[in-house]
């Protein structure tokens, strides 16, 4: 094992880090327990470090990552699942959104200078709602659910959505860290488990459903909503323990199924062009006023920060 460092609160990467971008799902033996275990590592890295956030902001992204990263497997072919928080507080907006083949996009909204150190949802969204939409493509259905922003981390206020929004008993955790390297520079790390009572195999999306109706079902609900809770923060992103070994450290009395996992990537669906679009929308005043010196435009895309260059006509300059 290589030679490593580990600070307070972070863990260490060892030449082991066996984190993946994935979200692996289960089920807890023959019960209508199923869920998901996301473990993000080079995606959510490149996400949180092209932003540069404070690090109360970093880590709230990075949570609303794992989020959709685990509810995205509901996804039918080319759907999307977007999941957007606003406040009144210092970040104002968190977006984070996952297309059905995997590409995983996250940003925020955040004010001056006024973040400073602060941390979870009451401090940096404040007073707030969250809204789960589901794009499920041209010809179908639009989903959406949204319910007010309850409990002091987004892990919380997922199981609060779903409870309120859905009648599905919910458990989460999720984990965000930075992990140092001896000689080289810090890296983020992402991770969660999410469980769901869910009888029918139409999952999450079926609305509704009377569930825990007998003993024996609270029982199970409660046994899996008890092993899920006992989840640490550093089991959740540690590269040398994998989603197998922690699965079955939770549930390996009652027994798990763990299925094929879905590969994640940090991927982002901006172009020129799609920006192109945008501009033409604005007067011919407006585009000047957002003219600089040199007689160009830049945008820069909220989402990855990738930067685009325009003419005065909203026409793209060649990088
Ligand atoms: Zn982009």
């Amino acid at each position: 094992m290589a030679a490593e460092e580990l600070r307070s609160n972070d863990l260490a990467v060892g030449s082991t880090d066996s984190l993946e971008d994935l979200a692996t799902p289960f089920q807890v033996a023959d019960t209508a327990v199923r869920g998901r275990v996301v473990r993000l590592a080079g995606a959510i890295d490149r996400i949180l470090s092209a932003h540069a956030f404070p690090d109360g902001v970093s880590e709230l992204v990075g949570e609303a990552a794992v989020f959709v990263a685990a509810m995205g497997s509901s996804l039918k072919f080319d759907g999307k699942l977007i999941l957007q928080i606003n406040g009144d507080g210092p970040a104002r907006m968190v977006l984070a959104d996952l297309t059905a083949d995997g590409a995983l996009r996250a940003t925020a909204g955040v004010g001056g200078d006024e973040i400073g150190v602060r941390r979870g949802l009451s401090e940096l969204i404040g007073e707030g709602r969250m809204m789960l939409t589901v794009d499920q493509g041209t010809d179908m259905e639009r989903y959406q659910g949204v319910t007010q922003l309850e409990g002091a981390d987004l892990a919380t206020a997922a199981e609060f959505y779903f409870r309120q929004s859905e009648q599905i008993p919910t458990v989460a955790r999720f984990a965000v860290g930075r992990l140092s390297r001896r000689g080289a520079a810090d890296v983020w790390r992402a991770g969660g488990i999410i469980a769901q009572f869910v009888p029918s195999e139409g999952g999450v999306r079926d609305r509704g459903i009377a569930t825990l109706q007998s003993d024996a079902e609270r029982e199970i609900w409660a046994r899996a909503e008890a092993f899920v809770r006992s989840t640490q923060s550093d089991e959740l992103i540690d590269p040398d323990l994998s989603v197998n070994d922690l699965l079955f450290r939770l549930f390996h009395e009652d027994g798990v199924r763990v299925f094929d996992p879905k590969p994640i990537k940090a991927s982002c669906s901006c172009n020129a062009g799609k920006i192109e679009a945008v501009l033409k929308r604005y007067s011919r005043s407006e585009l000047q006023e957002m003219t600089e010196a040199d007689g160009s435009i830049s945008v820069v895309c909220e989402f990855c920060r990738t930067p685009y260059r325009f003419d005065a006509d909203g026409r793209e300059i060649g990088q």
